[in-house]
């Protein structure tokens, strides 16, 4: 294990499909860091609680769960695969019903901090980005970078709207825009580590950036942290 000193950190924070996940990947393979997606984690917990009939609005047996709950973000050449209890779940956790339950799953402060203290000890290993709501402020509060990503939510469901096509499926617009801004509202009014803008994270409005450009001033900012 590597001093925490010596570790490269970057945060990457942001409210729903910002492009947070997207571009954190490009960057970690950049840098030749490790990506760590901590939506994945809730959303694993969330799929696990609804196979098995858990009530999502009883923490302690949310956190009872999470207990006996083997979570694994595997390296993969496009990134990440998300192994449950043995299991790839990657595709299953992004799908509607994990999506529209993850932010009342992920409300609670006994499941958050088990999270938190996984999400430590993934980072203690090596040089990380990670993305999700809390990086910056909770997380990894002492992260050399942290970036806060916003895009207009017209913007951001466009990008899921597409997504999806991509996928096969046949979305909705206006019902990924009104998932999105309720998704949001949750995650920034719950009580424990809400979804807020780090004092010192930077923010880039990612609405008419390309993925390459919002890499691109990551990257720079890196550089320019990296040289001081
Ligand atoms: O990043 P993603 O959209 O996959 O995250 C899914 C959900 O997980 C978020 O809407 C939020 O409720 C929760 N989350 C969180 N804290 C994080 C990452 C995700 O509360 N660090």
């Amino acid at each position: 294990m590597r001093t925490m000193e010596r570790l490269f950190q970057i945060a990457i924070d942001g409210p729903a499909a910002a492009g947070k996940s997207t571009v954190a990947k490009i960057v970690a393979r950049h840098l030749g860091f490790v990506y760590i997606d901590t939506g994945a984690m809730y959303r694993s917990l969330t799929y696990k609680a609804l196979k098995s009939g858990t009530d999502i609005n009883d923490g302690p047996q949310l956190k009872k769960l999470l207990d006996e709950t083997d979570i694994v973000l595997k390296h993969a050449e496009d990134g990440q695969k998300v192994i449950v209890d043995g299991k790839d779940v990657s595709e299953r956790i992004r799908r509607a019903d994990v999506t529209a339950h993850v932010s009342q799953v992920s409300s609670f402060g006994e499941v958050r901090s088990e999270m938190v203290h996984r999400q430590r000890r993934l980072a203690e290993n090596g040089d990380v980005v990670m993305d999700g709501r809390d990086i910056g402020t909770h997380v990894l509060p002492k992260a050399q970078v942290k970036i806060f990503l916003k895009a207009s939510v017209d913007e951001r469901a466009i990008r899921r709207f597409r997504e999806e096509e991509k996928k096969g499926l046949s979305p909705s617009l206006q019902a990924l825009k009104k998932a999105i801004a309720l998704r949001d509202k949750q995650d920034m009014e719950r009580t424990v580590s809400p979804l807020v803008k780090a004092e010192d994270a930077i923010e880039l409005d990612t609405t008419s950036l390309s993925i390459e450009e919002v890499v691109g001033r990551i990257l720079q900012i890196v550089k320019e942290r990296r040289a001081c």
